[in-house]
This record gives structure tokens, sequence and C-alpha cells, in this order.
């Protein structure tokens, strides 16, 4: 089956084509990204508005330049996948609106897929996926999320932030240093120049039981060692490395910890803070430890905003018999425990 991948919760246009007749990596026929960012850079974030607008503009040239690039004609599509929430209402109406009509069209069925399953599921598209039970960590720039996932669609929340996600924090304290909008991969990039143990934050929330996060009071303890230092660009790589180790460490004893309470040993990241090296490097170090202890992750570019995500978590539930009637509808809020499991395709 070839699905249609459509991505427009916030400010990337994702596109891509994912067939199940291909095993793992190969179903991949091809994926585009466009990114708003340089739209919205001016204003420091994501203006909703122009973020509808600019989908407009590119999702259609996105999907001719996909199908092209997977040597596909339109009618070779058997369904189409969007992500109807949690997302912008704007943004997110815009590839609904498409995708239903190219269903329509075509005569093939659409199916709305949660943003988050479809950052969940994007490990699953490389090679030697693991099988569930296991735990997932999504650490995007709205989420940070420790579930445990019994089955695809059965997803139990272990824990989550209190405050700012994972990736809002590295974006914040990457501001307050005065790195442009969105600051988080350059944050790291700085950090890789950074003496390690030169600043050292607390690990916030660790030091109790539970799986909750809070990243909040990390980005006030880096505002004032900024303020109270030279701020020469080595301190402020020795700045941004004492930040990363805080957020790699704390994300690092959660996930153990949700793996301890889950009797289970594999672990899997996805969402833009999983393109991190050096939590991926510690999360590599911390499951190897384990008996049967492994840790999966997209590529990097599946980590951020894709239609790969969708196309590929759409796929699973259409193979399952699921899709939509025919009217237009997002959801905004949305909650991943209130999916239906995906059943797996009888076998003919
Ligand atoms: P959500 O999926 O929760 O709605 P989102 O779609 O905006 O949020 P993603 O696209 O998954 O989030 O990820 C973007 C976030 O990832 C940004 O906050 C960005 O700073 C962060 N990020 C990207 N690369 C890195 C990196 N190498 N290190 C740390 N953070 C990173
Ligand atoms: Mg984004
Ligand atoms: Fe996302």
């Amino acid at each position: 089956m070839k699905v249609l991948g459509i991505e427009t919760s916030c400010d990337e246009t994702g596109v891509a084509v994912y067939d199940t007749a291909r095993a793992g990596a190969d179903g991949l026929l091809a994926h585009a990204v466009y990114s708003q960012i340089d739209l919205h850079a001016q204003y420091g974030g994501v203006v909703p508005e122009l973020a509808s607008r600019d989908h407009v503009r590119k999702l259609l040239p996105l999907i001719r330049q996909t199908l092209a690039e997977a040597g596909l004609d339109i009618r070779d599509l058997d369904g189409v996948a969007y992500t109807a929430g949690p997302g912008l209402v704007g943004a997110l109406l815009v590839g609904a609106g498409v995708a239903r009509s190219l269903a329509w069209a075509l005569e093939v069925p659409a199916v709305a897929v949660h943003h988050m399953e479809g950052h969940l599921l994007a490990p699953l598209i490389e090679n030697d996926p693991p099988e569930p039970p296991f735990v997932a960590l999504l650490v995007s720039g709205g989420h940070t999320q420790l579930v445990a996932v019994d089955a695809i669609g059965r997803y139990r929340l272990l824990g989550e932030t209190l405050d700012d996600a994972a990736g809002e924090a590295f974006d914040k304290t990457a501001k307050l240093m005065g790195l442009p909008y969105p600051g988080g991969p350059q944050l790291a990039r700085l950090a890789e120049a950074g003496t390690p143990g030169r600043y050292k934050f607390a690990r916030p929330m660790t030091d109790r039981p539970g799986l909750d996060f809070s990243f909040s009071g990390l980005k006030t303890q880096v505002l004032l060692a900024w303020r109270d230092s030279d701020q020469s660009d080595q301190t402020k790589a020795d700045i941004a490395r004492g930040f990363e180790d805080a957020v790699v460490e704390t994300l690092a004893i959660k996930c153990q910890r949700a793996l301890d309470a889950a009797g289970c040993d594999t672990l899997i990241v996805a969402g833009g803070v999983g393109a991190n090296k050096r939590l991926r490097q510690r999360l590599h170090e911390m499951t190897e430890r384990r008996i049967g202890g492994r840790v999966c992750f997209p590529r990097l570019e599946l980590c951020t905003d894709n239609g790969a995500m969708i196309a590929f978590a759409g796929a699973l539930r259409l193979e399952a018999g699921q899709h939509e009637d025919a009217q237009v509808k997002v959801t905004p809020r949305w909650d991943m425990a209130t999916l239906p499991q995906v059943q797996a395709p009888a076998v003919a």
C-alpha cells in the first residue's frame, strides 16, 4: 500500500510516500520538508496565521516534488494520511483540507494521524525495528513525555513535563544567551566547544521518585550564571555545555527509571531533541548496561517534524482498516491515550 503523508501542524510542511510492500527503511520512497523558520525568525516565534498561509503556498508544490522523487503518478496512491492534531488549528486545516480532497478525488481512504504518535513511530521506519512492548521518550518543542507502549496504538503516559518541554528549554536558554531563534540546535553546537564541568546545573526532580520533569528552573539558573559571567565566547560555550549535560543527564536518569518501572529493556526516542548527539550517546551507554538493552532513534532528519512519520503511522492504521469519513476535521488538542489500538492486518 502506497500512502501519502502530509504534516502541517506547526511551522514545517512535510510530505512523504511510504510503501508498506517494502521492508523497513526501503518503504520510505521519498520525503521532503519545507521549514518556515526564516519566515518566523523576525518575530522570535511561530505566528499562526503566517504559518497557515505558507502551508497553503508550499503544500501542493511539495506533493508534486515528492511524487516525482518517488517515481509515482498521483493515481498510484492507495491512501492519504494527514496530521489532524495536536497543533495550530489553521495550519492543521490546510493539511487536512488538501488530504481529504485528494483522497476524495482519487477515491482512496484518508486517515487522521496524531502528531505525537507520528513522532513516536518514527524510529520504527528504520531497519530492524523494535517490537512492543517498549518505553518511548518523546522530546520535542512542545512535549516531554515518557510513554509505555504496550502495542501500536496502546499508549500509557508514565510521566511528562510540568512546565517547559525539553526542546522549549533549549530554545529559551539559547535565546537568553543571545542566539537567534530557534536556538536549540545552535546551543547544542556551541556546547561541543564547551568545557565539561565548568558550569554544573541541577538535574531537576531526579532526587525524588517519579517520572515527571521540570525544565523551567534550569533556564533561571543559566540566566543567573550568564548574567554574572564575563560573557566571553568560551564562557557561552561552557554554559551551553553545562546546560546540555543537565538536560541529557536528567533525561537519562528518568529513562532508566521508566524502563525499570515498565519492566522492559527497549527504549525508543523521538522528537527534535532526539537529534541531540550527546543525548543519543548517553542513552546508548545507559541501555547497553542492561541485559538485552537497546535504544532506537530515527535518523536525524526524522527526529524533527516531517511527513515520513505521518505516512508511516497512517499506513499502519489504514492497513488495519481505519479511515475517516468525508468531512474535514482536525483535533488541535488530542490525548494520545484515547487512540484506538492498531490491530495487525488479517493474514489472507
Ligand atoms: P511538538 O512535536 O511537541 O508539537 P515541534 O514539532 O515543534 O513540537 P520538533 O519539530 O519535534 O518539535 O522539534 C523541535 C525542537 O527540537 C526545537 O525545540 C529544537 O530546539 C529542538 N532540537 C532540534 N535539534 C536539537 C538538538 N540537536 N539538540 C537539542 N534540541 C534540538
Ligand atoms: Mg518546527
Ligand atoms: Fe513535532
